[in-house]
Parts: C-alpha cells; sequence; structure tokens
C-alpha cells in the first residue's frame, strides 16, 4: 500500500463532479489498488475520511474511519472502516446540528457549519455488496463531508458565517472547549 499525496484546494479536481464506478473497474485490480492507497493515505493523515478526489481521482468513492484516540479528532464516536462507492445520501428529515470541520485538503483550517442530524446512505462496499445504513449525528457529518467531496464540494460551501474560520491551533485556544461540549451532548442525545 502507499500514502498518495492529497490534493489542496485551488486543485481543479477537487471541484469536479466524481463520476459512478462501473462493476467492472471496482472489481479490477487497479480500483482495488485505489481504495487500499486511500485506506493508507487517511491513516497517515489522522483523517476521518478521504474521497477519491483527494488524491486526484475523480471516482465516487470514498473510504471513511475513526478509530478510538485519533489524535486529529479525539471528540469523534469511532466509525469502523467503511467503503463506500457510488453512495447516495438521503435527509431522514429536517434536524440538523451545529458542528465545526477540519478537512485534510484544506491545510490548517476549520470551521462551523450545520450538518444533517440523520441520514439514509445507500452504497456498494469495495466487493460490489450493496448496503443501506442510517448514520446520526457527528458520524452523519463525517458522511455527508465525505459525499460532498465526490461533488466537487467543500466545507466551506457550507459555511453561513465565515467569521468562525480558524486555524487548528486558534481553534484549539478559543473554540474547541465549547464545541467538544456540545458533541458531546449530541452524541450523548443521538447515540453513535
Ligand atoms: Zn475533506
Amino acid at each position: 500500500m502507499t500514502v498518495l499525496p492529497i490534493r489542496e484546494m485551488g486543485d481543479p479536481v477537487l471541484r469536479e463532479v466524481a463520476r459512478p464506478v462501473s462493476a467492472e473497474e471496482l472489481a479490477g485490480a487497479e480500483i482495488q489498488q485505489l481504495i487500499d492507497d486511500m485506506i493508507e493515505t487517511m491513516r497517515d493523515a489522522n483523517g476521518a475520511g478521504l474521497a477519491a478526489p483527494q488524491v486526484g481521482v475523480p471516482l465516487r468513492i470514498a473510504v471513511i474511519e475513526v478509530r478510538a484516540g485519533n489524535p486529529r479528532y479525539p471528540y469523534k464516536p469511532p466509525i469502523p472502516l467503511t467503503v463506500i462507492v457510488n453512495p447516495e445520501l438521503t435527509m431522514l428529515d429536517e434536524a440538523t446540528f451545529a458542528t465545526n470541520e477540519g478537512c485534510l485538503s484544506m491545510p490548517n483550517v476549520r470551521g462551523d457549519l450545520e450538518r444533517f442530524e440523520n441520514v439514509g446512505v445507500r452504497y456498494l462496499d469495495r466487493d460490489g455488496e450493496a448496503h443501506e445504513v442510517t448514520r446520526r449525528g457527528l458520524t452523519a457529518g463525517t458522511f455527508q463531508h465525505e459525499v460532498d467531496h465526490l461533488d466537487g464540494i467543500l466545507f466551506v460551501d457550507r459555511m453561513v458565517d465565515m467569521s468562525s474560520l480558524s486555524t487548528w491551533e486558534e481553534f484549539e485556544r478559543h473554540g474547541k472547549a465549547d464545541f467538544v461540549a456540545r458533541i458531546e451532548a449530541l452524541v450523548e442525545r443521538v447515540g453513535s
């Protein structure tokens, strides 16, 4: 497995609408290798997820995982490794929550935004098996962040109030305590 270079904001590939992957492609060695490399790259960067456009490939594939004790996102509930291919998100209701995100393609930038609290996700796994799951709270936010990447959307596009933009260091200093308290209440309420 190889750690791939992560594309950063300004790279046009991050603004493309990625195309679906065919069953033949998904079964092929090239895409299977890409998925392995994306997992390795996400783990190397301590990301919670990584979408194929972030490694320069405009295909509808993302990997998501939060392991306990992730140093980048210590407050996120664990998410088992999930490979999503051709995902489709549906909002299950109107409920939203206030969150704060960062992105491996936007180094040292964080900001506040709203995400839907309850989403349904239909996707194929790396073996081409279809799944339909419900994801809630912060985990739902992570799925929305990754699927946004497949549509050329970065989290800053979802921000309403740009005054919350911060570096990671300033977020730690000024925003994190309130945010983590809010998130702990959310996790308590919706589970994970
Ligand atoms: Zn991102």
